[in-house]
């Protein structure tokens, strides 16, 4: 399968991990939009928020214990952060391996373009 993420996963093309286990991989967004700004993928691959099983449950929360780990590591816990996923088209989904947004270091406004 040609996927982006899981050739990140994989090592076979170069992306800036900052934490990894037998579950996820975190790595440094390569345009980032805040001053930190990191992506946590399941080592599985998932296109899409819609493809996520009753199977997947533990694996999904995994994914948002480790980003809230690695915000509060980095500083961020008390001033806040944005953890956030796009879905398909309309919501932003440019990669279809699921990926959890992690924003930090300025100010988040509401609603996001
Ligand atoms: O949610 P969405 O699918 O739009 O996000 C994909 C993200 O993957 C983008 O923020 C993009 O900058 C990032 N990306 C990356 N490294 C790549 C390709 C994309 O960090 N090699």
């Amino acid at each position: 399968m040609d996927c982006l993420f899981c050739a990140i996963n994989n090592k076979t093309i170069p992306a800036e991990i900052v934490y990894e286990d037998e579950l996820v991989t975190v790595f440094k967004d390569i345009q980032p939009q805040a001053p930190l700004h990191m992506l946590t993928i399941p080592k599985k691959h998932i296109s899409t928020i819609n493809d996520i099983g009753e199977e997947d449950k533990d694996l999904l929360g995994h994914m948002i214990y480790t980003a809230k780990t690695i915000a509060a590591q980095q500083g961020y816990a008390e001033d806040g952060y944005r953890l956030a996923m796009n879905c398909n088209e309309q919501g932003g989904q440019t990669v279809y391996h699921i990926h959890l947004h992690m924003l930090a270091g300025r100010q988040m406004t509401w609603p996001p373009g």
